[in-house]
């Protein structure tokens, strides 16, 4: 609601109000479009005008104006901007002397973490990309997902823009190349990976519809990861050519910030140099984390080295239930690895419980063996090469247990990359638990929103800014976003964080967006929250395969697909969640995505008209709650 004295505050109907309100509106919508319903109309000859904002999903009109405009400038800006002569056409004087005081703020460095909050604001905020004399308007520290996208969208807005991307070897020796996590180190070769599990999956189902195998087929693990590398390398290469045509200067050199404007720039070799910049935009990414207990670093391998494996991996033991872990254990089980899961807690922690458990009771049926409650305590290579991994129970020291594996894969979390930046030297806070970058202090309204950091010129996408889903669609985004609102002259869209749609692939992978149960339960309370579930069947495991059915126990059980959606009952029946385990489910909740964006209600799903015959269609056919009772049957075609 709104604040006490010397706050903005919006007064309807007073005479002379509409050309201000046209201004704060225009602020509002595109600082906060998604916010608003809009409707402003003002007589342009200077006649009386009639001005109406609608807010989506309800809510107090006033507040939520105070907020925005509260985001989008300080008090002082904004009482000025409050008693400026108001001009419904052009290059508005006031919006341009915002423009101009911007760039002196980015080059002068040193801002209040109130302007700080003015500067992130995402409208009427440019950079002038002639009136400083850093080397270049903008240098990006990570070239990863977010980094490229951002360098590449100001670069095509006319800014100067330098991209440093430096890998450091993992403790096994392993480096790649430009592009970050994602393309060398995770999404891309996980999902060729996953790829590789399911075509062994396809060759057993083809049986029945009429082909022949000749032959058991077998996987070659080096073929693999050679196919795998070469997709990998071809990628790197496009990636230095696209900055090359994007006049983007890339640095492959590690960056640390030396003062306000300038960091030190080390390459292979160790040889130093330093480039300057007007701002900067931190976007490191994250690095798997080791448990440092004895052994780990020697015996070890992470996700980071898994993926260019030279030899075929064997009898392995993934630590950890995240979902790389499981997607990890879930496709080296496919391709015929001995593979156990050692985790300490729950699965997919944060994800809807569930379908987490959903996922690894399927995993269980198809040869994943789970070691619950446990924790290594250190691990020793043998003579035979094979590392010895010894455990404990609940962290007790008796009952320790050992066994010897091929390969050890930790897949136990990750942190941020900030700790070589030098921030404390610019002022640049992070978290103390995650390392990851904070937002300016007590932002609560605008957290994250901005990707801007404690210091007003140094900005951060992607894994490293805290609180925000760890995602390359996000990174890429949020990067692109925040390069439109620094360099472009219109305006510009902040970043929306809420209700991205992510998918595990695991074997049956599991698909969401929205609330999981436990979520939507705190959010909403029980009473509230309408659970509506199905499990089903997809048409394309109908046909018997004997060999299917040996090779893969529970596989045509029928128990495994699964839909789950989440109603709201008190927000009109709106859907807050949608989860769904199956094969192929990120294709279909990548869909439904927009909707939940759009806020629908369960009547909309139900309204849909399903294509027949595909898993999709469950969601428009959900009729069951959970509150009921009722026993599932398995639907199917
Ligand atoms: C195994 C795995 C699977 C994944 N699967 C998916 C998936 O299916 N879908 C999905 O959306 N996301 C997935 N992710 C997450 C995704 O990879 C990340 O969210 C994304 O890469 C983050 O991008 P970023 O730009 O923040 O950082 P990154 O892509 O990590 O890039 C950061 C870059 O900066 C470099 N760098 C760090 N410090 C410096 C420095 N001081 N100087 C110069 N360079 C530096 C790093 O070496 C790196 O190249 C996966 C991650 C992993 C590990």
């Amino acid at each position: 609601m709104l604040p006490p004295r010397g706050r903005p505050h919006l007064r309807r109907g007073r005479p002379g109000a509409q050309g201000r309100s046209l201004l704060w509106v225009a602020i509002l919508f595109v600082s906060s479009p998604e916010a608003f319903k809009l409707s402003a109309v003002v007589n342009a000859s200077g006649g009386p005008g009639r001005l109406t904002v609608r807010l989506r999903g309800g809510g107090n009109i006033i507040s939520r104006i105070d907020l925005a405009l509260r985001r989008a400038m300080d008090e002082a800006e904004l009482e000025d901007t409050l008693t400026a002569k108001p001009s419904l056409g052009g290059d508005r004087e006031d919006l341009r002397a915002v423009r101009e005081q911007r760039m002196q703020r980015l080059a002068g460095g040193a801002g209040s973490p109130k302007t700080a909050l003015r500067d992130a604001a995402p409208p009427l905020r440019r950079v002038d990309l002639k009136s400083h004399a850093y080397d270049y308007d903008m240098i990006v520290i990570g070239g990863g997902s977010g980094g490229l996208a951002a360098a590449k969208e100001a670069a095509s807005l006319g800014a100067r823009v330098a991209v440093c991307d430096f890998v450091s070897p993992t403790p096994m020796g392993t480096e790649w190349g430009l592009g970050g996590t994602c393309v060398n180190v995770g999404c891309i070769p996980k999902k060729l990976m996953h790829r590789a599990a399911q075509l062994k999956e396809a060759l057993l189902d083809a049986e029945p519809y009429g082909w022949g195998l000749s032959s058991q087929p077998e996987h070659n693990w080096g073929r693999m990861v050679n196919s795998v590398q070469d997709h990998i390398a071809s990628i790197n290469f496009g990636y230095r050519s696209e900055l090359r045509s994007a006049n983007v200067t890339y640095l492959n050199a590690l960056a640390t910030f030396d003062d306000e404007h300038t960091v030190l720039l080390t390459d292979k070799k160790g040889t130093k140099t330093r480039a300057t910049a007007a701002c900067f935009l931190i976007a490191v990414g994250g690095r798997p984390k080791y448990p440092d207990i004895p052994g780990d670093r020697e015996c070890c391998i992470t996700s980071d080295d898994l993926f260019s494996l030279a030899k075929p991996p064997g009898r392995t033991l993934v630590v950890g239930a995240s979902y790389v872990a499981l997607e990890c254990a879930g496709f080296l089980t496919a391709l015929g690895y001995d593979t156990s899961v050692m985790m300490r807690s729950i699965p997919l922690r944060g994800f809807d419980q569930e379908c987490a458990a959903k996922v690894v009771e399927h995993m269980e049926e198809h040869g994943t063996q789970f070691i619950r409650g446990c924790v290594p305590t250190k691990f020793e290579r043998r003579p035979s090469g094979a590392v010895r991994v010894t455990w404990s129970k609940g962290g007790a020291e008796e009952g320790a247990e050992h066994d010897d594996f091929d390969t050890v894969l930790l897949a136990i979390g990750r942190y941020a990359l900030t700790q070589q930046l030098n921030l404390e030297k610019v002022g640049v806070e992070v978290d103390k638990r995650s390392l990851k970058i904070l937002n300016p202090a007590d932002a609560s309204a605008t957290i994250g929103d901005t990707e801007q950091s404690t210091s007003p010129h140094i900005f951060a996408v992607g894994d490293v800014l805290e609180g925000r889903p760890e995602l390359t669609p996000v990174a890429i985004k949020a990067g692109q976003r925040l390069a439109q609102r620094l360099f472009s002259t219109g305006a510009g869209r902040c970043m929306d964080y809420d209700s991205v749609a992510t998918t595990v692939f695991t074997p049956i992978e599991y698909a969401c967006v929205g609330w999981s149960e436990e979520e939507a339960e705190k959010q909403l309370g029980s009473d509230n929250l309408e659970v509506f579930h199905s499990r089903y069947t997809p048409l394309e495991w109908a046909p018997p395969s004997e060999q299917a059915t040996e090779l893969r126990a529970g596989r045509h059980a029928g128990s495994t697909c699964f839909a789950k959606v989440l109603v709201a009952r008190n927000l009109d029946d709106r859907v807050v969640g949608i989860h769904l385990v199956g094969e192929h489910v990120g294709e279909i909740v990548q869909g439904f995505a927009l909707a939940i964006k759009h806020k629908i209600s369960k009547q909309d799903l139900d309204d849909v008209v399903g294509i027949h015959p595909t898993s999709a269609e469950v969601l428009t056919t959900l009729t069951v709650t959970k509150r009921s009772g009722v026993e599932l049957k398995t639907a199917g075609c």
